[in-house]
């Protein structure tokens, strides 16, 4: 028999009406592919009624259980569910086994209400007696209160086929859509804070990413790439494996230092940046690109500016920070684990770039022509083929090294 059954919850998915069946599609196809290591342990079932079913068919060590809930906490389209014990379909069985379950919460709860299902009918008692006979042998147990109205704590118990289910507490789950469902786009990702949450929020809204890091290695250390790598290897918690591409920019950096008006450094390198974005996302049949950018976070992330840039490309510039204020985005980088990666110390590719006053109202004429003195073409082309890809799984270990 089964040991366990998670009962996943996916309400948003639900919302799309027509659509759903591909988007459940690409869920259970998603959580196969993140749970691949823990298959012998595993049974996949069909969805209905807005859940899906994993069963665990095998006596599971509690740290394997734990892996496996934080995969299935962090897979974009859940809203959340439940790891719930099973015992067989007879009333001993179910009496035993919820009292095996709600011991482990008794410290959390005074009153508590039994919400009984059968959904086999075969079995000689229904729902009712199942509520009440469990409900009883709590009072009994545990000496808490019966409260149906408002309870501290809700069991529920599901008489199905083979095999009963006992449940209580819920995982909140990230919800949004299945990764895949929306399409693909390259999420420029820095070392810094603000990029990682845009590059999650991306994802959690459907989007498969590609990561395009820009580095001025050997003129900044390795270290910031080793930092970047650590932040896709904590993104993959949520998409599961992560395509790389590491840019450099130093020449492009040299060659706008050279040519150009130094206080358009940093736009003339971010178009740039989108340029060679753009190529990428060609190449890997991407639709979009995702930036960090939040309204007036820094001087220069201004209308003026972030028009000047996004001139430079005809594909969507997606900004999922847009309009979010610091405190909110640290709030997510916590949330998702990416904080703590983000304020170790590196030297990033801009700000060894950033000019004394750089522009904040740059106007687009004159950004052109200023554009217009570098073979970017050229540069774009050198830059893609001494770009190199790594692909980062979410089994796999990244340090820095020291
Ligand atoms: P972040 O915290 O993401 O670094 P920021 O507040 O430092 O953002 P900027 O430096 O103006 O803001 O960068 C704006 C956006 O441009 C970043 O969020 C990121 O998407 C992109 N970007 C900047 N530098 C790089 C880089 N070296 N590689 C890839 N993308 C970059
Ligand atoms: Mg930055």
């Amino acid at each position: 028999m089964t040991s366990k059954v998670l009962i996943i919850n996916f309400e948003e998915i639900y919302l799309k009406g027509q659509n759903q069946r591909i988007f459940i599609k690409q869920l259970v196809r998603n959580l196969k592919r993140k749970l691949v290591n823990y298959k012998d342990y595993l049974s996949f079932s069909k969805a209905f009624g807005g859940s899906y079913f994993i069963e665990i068919i095998k006596e599971i060590p509690e740290d394997i259980l734990s892996e496996i809930v934080y995969k299935v906490k962090n897979t974009p389209g859940i809203t959340g569910f439940y790891v719930a014990d099973t015992s067989g379909i007879t009333m001993d069985e179910i009496i035993e086994k919820s009292l095996e379950h709600v011991g482990r919460y008794t410290q959390e709860f005074e009153s508590f209400a039994v919400v009984s299902k059968r959904i086999n009918k075969s079995v000689p008692f229904d729902s009712m007696e199942v509520g009440r006979q469990v409900g009883s042998a709590i009072n009994v147990a545990f000496e808490k209160k019966v409260n149906l109205s408002h309870p501290d704590f809700k069991l529920h118990i599901k008489v199905r086929g083979k095999y009963t289910l006992i449940y209580s507490k819920i995982i909140a789950g990230v919800g949004g859509f299945p990764v895949g469902t929306s399409g693909k786009a390259i999420a420029m990702l820095s070392g810094g804070i603000d990029s990682p949450v845009s590059t999650f929020m991306a994802m959690n809204r459907g989007l498969h990413i590609t990561a395009a890091h820009f580095h001025s290695v050997p003129k900044t250390s390795p270290k910031s790439i080793e930092k970047v790598k650590m932040l896709t290897k904590k993104l993959t918690d949520f998409q599961g494996q992560i395509k790389l591409l590491l840019i450099p920019v130093l020449d492009i950096q040299e060659a706008i230092a050279k040519h150009t008006d130094s206080r358009l450094r940093l736009i003339l390198l971010r178009r740039i940046m989108l340029k060679i974005g753009t190529k990428i996302a060609e190449i890997e049949k991407a639709k979009a690109l995702i930036t960090g950018d939040s309204l007036g976070q820094v001087a220069s992330q201004t209308l003026e500016n972030m028009r000047a840039t996004e001139d430079a490309t005809d594909l969507l510039v997606l900004r999922p920070l847009v309009a979010l204020d610091k405190k909110t985005i640290i709030n997510i980088a916590n949330r998702i684990g990416t904080f703590d990666i983000s304020i170790l110390p590196h030297d990033d590719a801009c700000s060894m770039f950033t000019p004394k006053s750089p522009e904040t109202k740059a106007q687009l004429e004159y950004v052109q022509s200023q554009c217009a003195k570098l073979d970017v073409d050229a540069l774009v082309q050198d830059a893609i083929e001494k770009m190199e890809i790594v692909v980062i799984n979410d089994s796999e270990e990244i340090v820095i090294l020291k």
